[in-house]
């Protein structure tokens, strides 16, 4: 019996008929490209985000590409961003051909750390991309201030984060563009790529649904050089189905993590014990295994926990144990953009903390379709290779 790290499957096995229904919809329909479909999601999405307008686009990396060019960012420009993300968030800073410049994140959330943003700015910085990563909303209020201090612009990366809450509004409107991803394994996925803008700005909304679309509003008169990053109807269609069970599905994940974190307690207690008796009976210091650290929540945000990362200098060997176990886990990330041949040129000074966490996190499996029993199973297996790897008899 294995446990995958999220059954997407699963996921469309819950909705089908509603799913095929409105997928169907769309094939009826004969419209292919944008259309109601596309329309009726954005207005839901925009309304479901507390923010003013959306624009669908074809996939995450796009909706920040097109924000940072709706805003004019370019050649010659630094845009700060997280040492520790998915690759996409430093991408759209060079597809659009400025520089990314990367802050450290601090340890407890993983998130970019506030205090270190200040000093990355320069006479050339213009944007800042903060990312809520792994579900966990970034630190934005010192963000958003140090910004308007400095007239820079905010583009949030929003991919892991729909329904999260910062302060009690959701993200989707505390900045000036927000940026969204629907591949599959987000939690408001599609059954292919798309993404999505948010934004409370009328003329930004209203530019980047120019540029989406070959740079028109109306066929066959181009006002600017766009590009074709349409959102599909069929996954605009799919998305609203999906979007209706959002609250629900998230709430399913956080009672998994709630789950995980209660019982990281109890591990956390038999692994002070099992510490203590090591160090006495060796003289040692403790197995890397024994260090193991949980997610913690940052006050003021509530978290979709789109990924629930443990970290461990015994991660390697944990991850083995689990697999033994037929339990799959995943590591984001296994490395960090600096140190990818992509930004080799780029020469990026080094980057401890990202690179220290890409040699110690690991990701547990969670996700709406994942019964709490599978969480037990999780612990029992991760608890014993813990005992095994610190060597120990009870
Ligand atoms: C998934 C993801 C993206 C990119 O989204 P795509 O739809 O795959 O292009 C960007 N940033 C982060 C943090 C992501 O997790």
């Amino acid at each position: 019996m294995s446990l995958p790290f999220l059954d997407l499957r699963a996921g469309y096995l819950e909705l089908k008929p509603e799913i095929d229904d409105a997928v169907s919809r769309v094939f009826d329909s004969g419209q292919y490209i944008l259309g109601a479909e596309v329309q009726a999601f954005e207005h839901e999405w925009a309304k479901f985000c507390d923010a003013r307008f959306s624009v669908g686009v074809a996939n995450g990396l796009d909706a920040l590409e097109l924000a940072l060019m709706a805003l004019g960012v370019g050649p010659g420009d630094e845009v700060l961003v997280p040492s520790n993300t998915y690759i996409a968030t430093w991408l759209a800073v060079s597809n659009v051909g400025a520089i990314p410049v990367p802050v450290e994140p601090e340890e407890d959330s993983y998130n970019i750390d506030v205090n270190l943003i200040e000093e990355a700015i320069t006479r050339r910085t213009t944007a800042i991309v903060p990312v809520h990563l792994y579900g966990q909303p970034a630190d934005l209020d010192p963000i958003l201030e140090i910004a308007k201090r400095h007239k820079l612009w905010v583009v949030e990366d929003a991919a892991q984060a729909h329904g999260a809450r910062y302060r009690g509004r959701r993200i989707g409107g505390h900045s000036h563009v927000v940026a969204w991803s629907f591949y599959p394994g987000k939690n408001l996925g599609a059954f292919g790529d798309a993404g999505a803008i948010t934004t409370d700005s009328e003329v930004i909304a209203d530019r980047i649904r120019v540029l989406r679309n070959y740079g028109s509003r109306v066929k066959y008169l181009n006002e600017s050089q766009g590009v074709n990053s349409r959102m599909d109807p069929i996954q605009a269609a799919a998305l609203r189905v999906k979007l209706k069970y959002l609250d629900e599905w998230n709430a399913r994940r956080a009672k998994i993590a709630d789950r995980y974190l209660d019982l990281s307690k109890k591990l956390a207690q038999a692994i002070e014990v099992q510490s203590e008796l090591e160090g006495r009976l060796s003289n040692r210091a403790a197995s890397p295994s024994l260090q193991l650290r949980f997610p913690e929540v940052l006050s003021g945000t509530d978290p979709v926990w789109h990924l629930f990362v443990v970290r461990s200098r015994g991660r390697d060997s944990l991850v083995g144990r689990l697999a033994e176990r037929n339990i799959e886990t995943l590591i984001h990330y296994p490395t960090p953009p600096n140190r990818q041949n992509a930004y080799k040129e780029l020469a990026v000074a080094s980057q401890p903390i990202a690179e220290l966490l890409s040699s110690e996190v690991f990701s547990l499996p969670i996700g709406p379709q994942m019964k709490l029993s599978d969480s037990e199973r999780v612990f029992r297996a991760l608890a014993q290779g813990v005992k095994a790897d610190s060597k120990l008899v009870e």
